[in-house]
């Protein structure tokens, strides 16, 4: 097992150094433990990537944070792209969720491959939902990547933004349209009780 001296020292001036630390503190003791115990066999590694945004095609969180554990590493890559416009409750909910990956990876507990499977399918991801799930529990602001993510979304995405602008356009008229029928209702009581003058 790998000494929390030692962890700490791995992310040393990594540009997430303290919100990273700030998810660590907040971690279980025994997810912790259970990641300690994992990277005495894995090179750790973080990496801040500047295009993470240009290489995927479709505009889903996933493509701009990343947990990788293979036999040798244990990987964890973020997007400058999104960190940079992100909020420290968010970003620390979004570390503890990559964090929570590796976790589950070196408990046995990750989404069977017939669950990825399906998520190629379908597009559900079992995975993600139990990882959010888990950080849930452990308090961390899930509610709060997920705001985050929708309005990132809605300012570079034109897919996400053309919806967005419907749905407002679409509120808007409504409105218009329920005001021009109080309006001439108003009007209509006016010219009754001008009349009854
Ligand atoms: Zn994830």
């Amino acid at each position: 097992m790998i000494t929390n001296q030692q962890f700490l020292s791995k992310i040393k001036g990594f540009k997430l150094e303290g919100w990273i630390k700030k998810a660590w503190k907040r971690l279980p003791a025994e997810a912790r433990k259970v990641l300690l115990n994992l990277w005495t066999k894995k090179e750790l590694e973080f990496s801040m990537i500047p295009d993470f945004d240009k290489a995927y095609k479709k505009f889903h969180r996933c493509n701009f944070i990343a947990a990788t554990t293979t036999t040798t590493t244990s990987e964890f890559m973020f997007s400058r792209f999104m960190f940079n416009e992100i909020d420290e409750p968010a970003g620390i909910a979004i570390i503890a969720h990559e964090l929570c990956h590796a976790y589950r990876y070196a408990k046995g507990l990750e989404a069977s491959s017939l669950a990825k499977y399906k998520k190629a399918r379908d597009g559900a991801n079992a995975e993600e939902i139990l990882v959010d799930k888990t950080i849930a529990k452990w308090g961390f602001d899930v509610r709060a990547v997920n705001i985050f993510f929708e309005l990132f979304k809605i300012k570079h995405d034109p897919k996400a933004r053309a919806k967005f602008e419907k749905q407002v356009n679409a509120e808007v008229d409504r409105q218009l349209c329920d005001f021009k029928e109080n309006m001439n209702k108003e009007m209509g009581k006016l010219a009754g009780k001008f009349v009854a003058l």
